[in-house]
């Protein structure tokens, strides 16, 4: 393939597609780049809608991944407010929303998540809010200003990353969570409850074990949830953060193999060897773990392209890096590097004070660490990255005892 003379089509204008083009071009590609996004802004980063700029301390210009006259720069056409509607892997064009049809040598998908929508009666009411795009952030953000009790259903990340701003804001905050625990299927029952005592001692009333029944409304407006014990909680309004799905609807369309996302392999090529994906909508497999795993992190979605963009160059690129995700949230800033199951695991170590949320906390399997979660303790993530890669059998009181320093611990 001349690659002078080639179109490589991106789908998806966010992290992942930038950093793809971005790749491509700092790897010499010198075709034609097109990158096509549905939103009305240039290329964003998430993390902070949850964060900085949602509590009004990080201006917007600082969330876009680039500068906007960095793609004309860097001659890739940016096509905003422009869904790609269909494939067709047979001629190779991406169909537009304006019914334009753009051929293809390659095609990378980064079509991302999309917010899972809570189904039940009122749902659809004004005042009932989700959180993926900007514009969601800065409605959740005015709502800080003009409510004094906000309900959260769901206590994932998202969900008390700003659960934890509006308590910065000074908003009276319910959490409604099914599980025993918030981020219980992620954490497990040994750990997850520091999040729940994090939340309870700065004020959030945070109850566990229910179900939200129905969204109550006033005037068209949220007003509150009624839970399935009949008990009723008023509020201004009601932040849903329950998940999110993988945006596989073109390429299901257009017969690509879909599970749990769009399946790669290693190198990020789909089941057409035209087409990659990357970021949170592909399942790719992970050669340390022998499996496929779809990971909605950051740190994924900054990193994968610049495989993907290697693939579609025809080099040989894998991608294997160790699943990586951080959070905020008040006065805790956690890292957590690794791949734990709840089902995957059969012992949990930790190294320093729970009550004091300062720790490192290990997931083993075996006496082998599977994932380990640095919770304001910094610069030790690597380290515990190394030790997942090595595999090594690390003895659990050597492992717990913080006078030993973590790099002995491991050969690599
Ligand atoms: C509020 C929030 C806070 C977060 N905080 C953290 C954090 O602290 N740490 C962490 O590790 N991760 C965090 N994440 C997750 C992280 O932001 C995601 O993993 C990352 O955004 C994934 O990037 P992506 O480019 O793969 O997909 P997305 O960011 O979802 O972008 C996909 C883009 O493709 C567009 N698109 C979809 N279909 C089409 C189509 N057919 N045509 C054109 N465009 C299309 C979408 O509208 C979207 O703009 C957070 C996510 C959110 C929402």
């Amino acid at each position: 393939m001349k690659l002078t003379q080639v179109t490589f089509v991106i789908v998806g204008a966010s992290l992942a597609g930038a950093k793809a083009a971005e790749s491509l071009r700092g790897n010499g590609f010198d075709g034609r780049i097109v990158l096509i996004g549905d939103e009305p802004d240039p290329p964003y980063e998430r993390p902070p809608l949850s964060k900085g700029y949602l509590q009004g301390k990080q201006d917007r210009e600082t969330i876009f991944v680039h500068p906007p006259q960095w793609y004309a720069e860097q001659d890739i056409d940016l096509l905003l407010d422009t869904t790609v509607t269909a494939i067709d892997r047979h001629q190779r064009t991406a169909t537009l929303s304006s019914g334009e049809r753009i051929g293809y040598d390659r095609l990378l998908l980064t079509t991302g998540a999309s917010p899972r929508r809570l189904r039940v009666p009122g749902a659809d009411l004004d005042g009932v809010l989700y959180l993926r795009r900007v514009g969601e952030c800065e409605a959740i953000h005015r709502t800080f200003e003009t409510s004094s009790h906000m309900i959260f259903v769901g206590a994932g990340w998202i969900g008390l990353e700003v659960a934890a701003a509006a308590r910065d804001a000074g908003v009276k905050v319910t959490v409604l969570e099914a599980d025993a625990f918030p981020l219980q299927h992620v954490l497990g029952p040994e750990i997850a409850p520091v999040f729940a005592d994090l939340h309870r001692e700065h004020g959030v009333d945070l109850r566990l074990g229910v179900q939200v029944t129905e969204i109550i409304g006033a005037g068209g407006k949220a007003a509150g949830v009624l839970l399935a014990d009949s008990t009723r909680i008023d509020a201004d309004a009601v932040v849903v953060g329950i998940g999110a799905t993988p945006n596989t609807q073109l390429a299901t369309d257009s017969g690509l193999q879909i599970d749990n996302g769009v399946v790669v392999d290693a190198s990020l090529r789909s089941s057409d060897p035209h087409i990659y994906a990357a970021g949170d909508v592909a399942n790719t497999y992970h050669r340390m773990l022998e499996r496929h795993i779809r990971v909605e992190h950051w740190a994924n979605a900054l990193h994968q392209p610049g495989t993907a963009a290697r693939s579609m160059m025809g080099e040989r690129a894998i991608y294997d890096r160790i699943p990586y995700f951080f959070t905020d949230q008040y006065d805790l800033g956690m890292e957590y590097a690794g791949y734990a199951e709840p089902s995957g695991y059969d012992d949990v170590v930790v190294r320093g004070d729970l009550s004091l949320r300062e720790f490192i906390a290990f997931w083993l399997a075996d006496g082998r660490v599977l994932a380990g979660m640095n919770v304001n303790i910094w610069d030790v993530n690597e380290t515990i990255q190394n030790m997942i890669r090595s595999g090594d059998r690390i003895d659990r009181a050597q492992l717990a005892d913080p006078d030993l320093p973590l790099d002995q611990l491991t050969s690599k």
